[in-house]
């Protein structure tokens, strides 16, 4: 109904476009050089995500939020990808592997003017394996001339090459219009399988913090061997494993254990997988070594986790190592650098000696509880109502903008549109959430509010 000067459109249409879920994640791949973060760039329409491609160059931000003819959509760049100790081969299937793995559809740009090379036809067969929905694309067709270049990548049979120059935009288009219908609406993989389905975790911290030691514990302790789970179909690179009688996917476990040594592009690599990883997940459980200060690596993977909307854990590990002083410092150390996920549940383990281990899935649950939970309406606005009336937001201007009510549009996670009569300030908008948390217990998840302001 009509409510407060807002009509039924405003209303309706707020609901719709905060309520949308995941989106789907269009991943970019091919071999160095043949312009896939110029792409990127172009199809984002910023300059940021192309950094100095130096090698050693940190890059560990490899997802954007990007939108086409109205559709909105994930990307994962790998163009920060260096060649390495492994060979220029092995590295790009590496990398493209991850990609095209946490991926629902695939752009692969080939250099119509060197032709396609062994290493891309290592990329295809890759694809083929894969199965997902891909774009081909004909990169540095700048002119018309180029367009027969472009013809001869027919012969990697994977469909139409689309002629395009990414550094001048030619052919972009019609290529992202393409890229359109091959993606689907919303991530099949991540969502549209799962229901009844094992839930799935993505073990994430930086390298050395404990992860392939923790997964070694909870596998060897309560291992199932089960291949065939029903209505599932199990990825090599992922790997089931009971815990407190329920069976888990813990997701990208091959990039856990194996033990993949490399140079140039190492923090990259593990960015690309943990994203990936997370991509794919439900929930992540954030591993985070407790003897050593908390760093920005640390942080930036737990942003990573908050801004891909997953149920979030902490896992303090390498408790076994910690002393008196150490245990102080931690503590302070949480409640300044970990400030933003401060209502994760959190655990400390020591994936050496087993310590707490069992906490681990009281907490995956508590935090999938939150990330699925739902208010209903009626009992959103009597609690908002009372909220407003004894803290109301403070004058601006004469006026007191004042939240009318709202509705929850969304879940996984959980996301609100509040309907105000005029702007509610940032600390406003954050006393509110903190309400809502605290009543509502959205532990261990993200929650998102927005404010739609009454004309
Ligand atoms: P990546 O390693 O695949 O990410 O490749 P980059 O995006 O870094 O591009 C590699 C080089 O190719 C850069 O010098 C780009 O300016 C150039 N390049 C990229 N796209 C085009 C294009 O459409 N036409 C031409 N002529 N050069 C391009
Ligand atoms: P990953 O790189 O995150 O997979 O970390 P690893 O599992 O390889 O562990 C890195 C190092 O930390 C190894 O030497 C482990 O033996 C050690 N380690 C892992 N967990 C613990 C723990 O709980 N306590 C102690 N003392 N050492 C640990």
């Amino acid at each position: 109904a009509a409510e407060e000067g807002f009509d039924v459109e405003d209303i309706e249409g707020a609901i719709e476009a905060a309520g949308h879920g995941p989106l789907p994640v269009l991943a970019v791949v091919g071999r160095p050089n043949v312009g896939k973060s110029t792409l990127v760039n172009r199809i984002i329409g910023r300059r940021e995500a192309v950094v100095e491609d130096k090698p050693g160059v940190t890059r560990d931000r490899v997802t954007y939020e990007a939108e086409w003819a109205g559709r909105r959509f994930k990307l994962v760049d790998t163009g920060g990808w260096e060649q390495d100790v492994l060979g220029i081969d092995a590295s790009v299937a590496a990398q493209a592997e991850y990609a095209i793995d946490a991926a629902d559809a695939v752009v692969f740009v080939v250099d119509a003017k060197v032709g396609a090379t062994d290493t891309d036809e290592a990329v295809v067969r890759l694809l083929r394996k894969a199965g997902k929905p891909v774009v081909l694309c004909a990169n540095k067709v700048d002119g018309l001339s180029g367009e027969a270049d472009a013809s001869y990548l027919w012969a990697l049979g994977l469909g139409e090459p689309h002629p395009v120059s990414a550094l001048h935009g030619r052919g972009t288009g019609d290529m992202l219009d393409a890229v359109l219908e091959a993606l689907p609406e919303a991530p099949a993989q991540t969502f549209g399988t799962a229901i009844g389905g094992p839930r799935r975790i993505a073990l994430i911290g930086r390298p050395n913090v404990g992860k392939s030691s923790l997964l070694n514990k909870v596998a060897n302790e309560d291992r199932v061997v089960v291949n065939e789970v029903a209505g599932t179909t199990r990825d090599p690179v992922d790997e089931l494993i009971e815990l407190g009688g329920v069976t888990w996917k813990f997701v990208d476990t091959a990039g856990i254990r194996k033990r993949v040594h490399l140079q140039q592009g190492a923090d990259y690599y593990a960015s690309l997988r943990t994203a990936a990883a997370v991509e794919k997940a439900e929930v992540a459980v954030i591993l985070i070594d407790a003897s050593e200060t908390i760093s920005i690596q640390d942080q930036r993977i737990v942003t990573m986790a908050v801004e891909a909307g997953r149920a979030i854990v902490l896992a303090f590990n390498k408790w076994d190592t910690l002393d008196e002083e150490r245990r102080y410092y931690l503590e302070r150390e949480i409640e300044t650098e970990l400030a933003q996920v401060s209502w994760a549940p959190r655990v400390n383990v020591s994936a050496r000696t087993g310590r707490h281990m069992e906490k681990l899935v009281p907490a995956i649950e508590t935090a999938i509880e939150g990330w699925e939970a739902r208010v209903p309406t009626g009992r959103l606005n009597a609690f908002l109502g009372e909220l407003v009336a004894a803290h109301p937001h403070p004058v601006r201007g004469g006026k007191q903008p004042r939240i009318l009510f709202g509705t929850q549009a969304g879940t996984k996670p959980p996301r609100f549109v509040l309907f105000s009569s005029g702007f509610i300030e940032h600390g406003y908008r954050r006393f509110v959430e903190r309400r809502l948390r605290e009543e509502f217990s959205f532990e261990g998840t993200p929650i998102h509010i927005s404010v739609r302001v009454r004309e």
